[in-house]
């Protein structure tokens, strides 16, 4: 795939974004991946990163997109320590873990010291039981 090619949902704007139908501030490309500013920023310089191919979350695109999503999200790491050595790297998959863009996409906000959405106020410690449910559940391949 070129630059600037997507395999995509014309319905979905970060398809829109990757084959230029829509304006945005991109900082990197390659064939597969693209990050551009998120337009609702956190804090400055919040990135995306997502693959060109449409799919909705991450177990929706092809295992070579997902690795060149996680080579795009080094370099792009790299680059956001240009702007401060502390970030979250975020992925909301599905609305209950507030995904309203269903194109997969990685964030990258960088954290200059304001408060910080993923330490909420009340975590109950994990349950001995519900570990021992959770174990049994997930440890399955
Ligand atoms: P999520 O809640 O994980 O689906 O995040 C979607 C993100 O996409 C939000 O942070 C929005 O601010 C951002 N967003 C939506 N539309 C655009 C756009 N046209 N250009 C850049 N960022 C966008
Ligand atoms: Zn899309």
């Amino acid at each position: 795939m070129s630059p600037g090619a997507a395999v995509g949902d014309p319905r979905c704007v970060f398809c829109d974004i990757a084959a230029r139908r829509a304006p945005s501030h991109i900082v990197y490309e390659d064939a597969a991946t693209l990050a551009f500013l998120d337009i609702f920023p956190f804090t400055r310089g919040h990135l995306l990163v997502v693959p060109k191919r449409h799919g909705a979350r991450l177990t929706d695109i092809p295992f070579d997109d997902q690795m060149a999503l996680i080579r795009t999200l080094d370099e792009l790491c790299r680059r956001v320590e240009r702007l401060t050595p502390d970030y979250n790297l975020a992925l909301n998959a599905g609305a209950n873990a507030g995904q309203v863009v269903f194109h997969v996409h990685f964030h990258i906000i960088p954290r200059y010291g304001e408060s910080n959405p993923f330490r909420t106020a009340r975590r109950p410690p994990l349950a001995e039981s519900d570990a021992k449910a959770l174990v049994a559940e997930l440890s399955a391949p």
